[in-house]
């Protein structure tokens, strides 16, 4: 346990519903690999969390002009964002991958988006990947703030797939979400816990330390099997 931290209180920035990591649960409290991962760290820290349900990209910025402490969201530690936050040890492998509606028997792959509209999230890992092979297969990006909102938006028919990360499609897939996968995973950066670059040294040493002993005690593996096995 790090000194320093005792006692203190941390506005933790998160997105809205990226469920298994975060979302609300029936009784409408915040759930989620991610807030039990921050809670349960904190506690073993001794230092007390406030959890802020803000979207992705509202808690990158939140976390920018200094709102809020950190941010834990499902976040992928990318080059571009080192830049700019300080990243806790990696403690979940994702990437991004596209999903359809699974009545939809026209689109195969990438090649079948001539023409047509995809949904992504703003500032996300899958918006990168969409855009950064839009011009070739030749469709559009449209960016939205929630998952929630992308998925309907292909459900509705008014965009062809959608782009996000795989972990979270094959979770919402595996619940009946209306949506399925018909293109290959494409590996892309593990998730971390998120501070600003050379601020809050203490609070990442501490977020550092408990995942490691929750890593080590085998309580991490049983909370990703609670949600990943079970889910909730
Ligand atoms: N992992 C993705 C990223 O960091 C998406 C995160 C999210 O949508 N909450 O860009």
């Amino acid at each position: 346990q790090s000194a320093s931290v005792q006692g203190k209180t941390f506005t933790i920035g998160t997105d809205t519903t990226f469920a298994p990591f975060e979302f609300r649960d029936g009784n409408g409290n915040l759930a989620g690999i991610d807030m039990d991962l921050i809670r349960t760290i904190a506690k073993d820290q001794g230092f007390n969390v406030e959890i802020k349900s803000l979207g992705f990209n509202a808690a990158l910025q939140a976390l920018s002009s200094g709102q809020v402490d950190g941010v834990i969201a499902g976040m992928s530690i990318t080059d571009t964002r080192k830049q700019v936050y300080d990243f806790s040890e990696p403690y979940f492998d994702s990437g991004v991958q596209m999903a359809v509606a699974k009545n939809d028997e026209t689109t195969k792959g990438y090649g079948d988006l001539r023409g047509k509209t995809v949904a992504a999230k703003t500032g996300s890992e899958g918006e990168s990947y969409a855009k950064s092979i839009a011009d070739q297969y030749g469709f559009t990006v449209k960016s939205l703030d929630q998952s929630a909102t992308m998925y309907e938006l292909v459900k509705s028919g008014n965009a062809v797939a959608v782009f996000d990360d795989y972990p979270v499609l094959a979770y919402g897939i595996a619940q009946n979400n209306g949506l399925k996968t018909v293109t290959d995973k494409v590996p892309g950066a593990s998730y971390g816990f998120a501070v600003n670059k050379g601020q809050n040294p203490d609070l990442l040493a501490a977020f550092n330390d408990g995942l490691a002993k929750l890593k080590a005690n085998g309580e991490y593996q049983k909370l990703l099997d609670t949600y990943l096995k079970a889910p909730p």
